[in-house]
This record gives C-alpha cells, sequence and structure tokens, in this order.
C-alpha cells in the first residue's frame, strides 16, 4: 500500500470524521500502545496459548453481542447492549498482543493479505460501483 492511498480518506469512514483524525493509529502505532500498556506490568506479556485463550474469550463476547441482536437468543432482562466498537476493538487488542509476542510486524502482515485477496480473490465477487 502506497503511502498516498493510506492517507486518502474514504466516505464513511473514522478518518474523514475531522474530531476523530488525530486519533488515527497505524497497527504499527497500535502494537506500540499495546506495547507500552503491557509493559507497564511486571507480568509481561502472557505465553502464547494463554493470549489465544483470551482472544477466543473476547471473540465470544463479539457472538454473545452479535447473537442477541440479530440471532434468538433474547438478552437477559437486565443486561445491557454492549457497544460493538469496543468489542471488536477488544479484539483486535488481544490480537495486537500475540502479534507483538511473536515479533509480528502486522503492518506488514496486512499489506501482504490484502496482496493475497487482490490475487487470490480478484475474480471471485460480483464487481461493485467502486471498482
Ligand atoms: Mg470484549
Amino acid at each position: 500500500m502506497s503511502g498516498d492511498a493510506r492517507d486518502r480518506p474514504a466516505e464513511g469512514r473514522p478518518q474523514d470524521r475531522p474530531d476523530e483524525r488525530e486519533a488515527r493509529l497505524t497497527l504499527r502505532d497500535a502494537q506500540a500502545a499495546v506495547d507500552a500498556w503491557i509493559g507497564r506490568f511486571e507480568e509481561g506479556y502472557w505465553p502464547p496459548l494463554s493470549i489465544l485463550a483470551r482472544l477466543t474469550e473476547e471473540v465470544g463476547e463479539l457472538a454473545r453481542e452479535l447473537n442477541h441482536r440479530y440471532g434468538p437468543k433474547p438478552k437477559k432482562p437486565d443486561e445491557p447492549e454492549q457497544d460493538l466498537a469496543l468489542e471488536l476493538a477488544d479484539i483486535l487488542f488481544v490480537l495486537v498482543a500475540i502479534a507483538n509476542e511473536q515479533g509480528v510486524d502486522l503492518d506488514d502482515a496486512f499489506a501482504r493479505v490484502l496482496e493475497k485477496y487482490e490475487v487470490r480473490d480478484a475474480d471471485r465477487w460480483t464487481p461493485g460501483h467502486e471498482s
């Protein structure tokens, strides 16, 4: 991904909103922020399988919320609606922790995965109006 493409805002994305531009983070920034947070504590990074268990907990919380919203399972009467964005960010936080613990550069990895989809799935889906 070129720097120009990354800096070009697309309609409807958070970086289009003036009040959120300042808070824009790259994946590398997110990795540094998670590392700084975890570095504040003596325990440091958990072992890989423990972080993976934490990731599955967070994915479960997202699944629970989506199931309440779109599936057949009603909430308990006293159960508040959860913030879907925060549930997704919880997952991202733990995913970033796994990447850090494993020494993975997510900016590089995500660019590689986007490139993989561009090549592998180029003709898989019906082109939309922006293609
Ligand atoms: Mg959560």
